[in-house]
């Protein structure tokens, strides 16, 4: 075991205890290693997932439903959530592992969805740049008692300028759920 994961399993283990679990129950046994090991993928490793890459009429590109997932601010529990981008290029097309890459490092560790979204948005007008571009991420919280969705949207350039790109993406990221 990494030093990490030794320091963490005992902090959780003394959390548990803490709780009123009895950790001489065998039921246990892995339990501190397992939720040790699960917070330091989250915080460590970009998770691999794909999207989809489509061409349409329009100049408009998409890049729909990349997986990604993050730990929400609030408990550090985690957040399942699909992000789409629609753009405008400028020269070069995004190749979809170039925006499945940037969600997977934004989400690394505790973040909130909109500072996810808007980063997205942000690393998109960068790269190379793009006359403009919206990015939709839909999120599932499992921190609280119920679990709720939330969906945020980042427009920037042509995107906050023509509402006819911003529904024609909508349109398109409607039917693709
Ligand atoms: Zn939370």
């Amino acid at each position: 075991m990494i030093q990490t994961e030794i320091d963490l399993t005992h902090h959780i283990t003394e959390l548990m205890k803490c709780l009123g679990m009895n950790l001489d129950n065998d039921i246990f046994r892995n339990t501190p290693r397992n939720i040790a090991r699960s917070l330091i993928y989250d915080f460590t490793a970009p998770n691999a997932s794909q999207g989809s890459y489509t061409w349409h009429g329009s100049d408009m590109l998409t890049i729909l439903n990349c997986e990604h997932t993050t730990r929400c601010v609030c408990h550090l529990e985690r957040v399942f959530m699909q992000s789409s981008l629609a753009y405008i290029p400028d020269g070069r097309a995004l190749h979809k592992g170039d925006f499945q890459g940037s969600c997977d490092v934004m989400s690394t560790g505790a973040h909130t969805i909109e500072y996810i979204t808007h980063s997205l948005a942000d690393i998109t007008m960068h790269n190379p740049t793009p006359k403009g571009c919206m990015v939709i991420t839909q999120a599932m919280h499992s921190c609280s008692s119920k679990p709720r969705l939330s969906i945020v949207s980042a427009v920037r350039g042509a995107f906050g300028t023509e509402a006819t790109l911003r529904e024609e993406f909508l349109t398109l990221w409607s039917k693709s759920r």
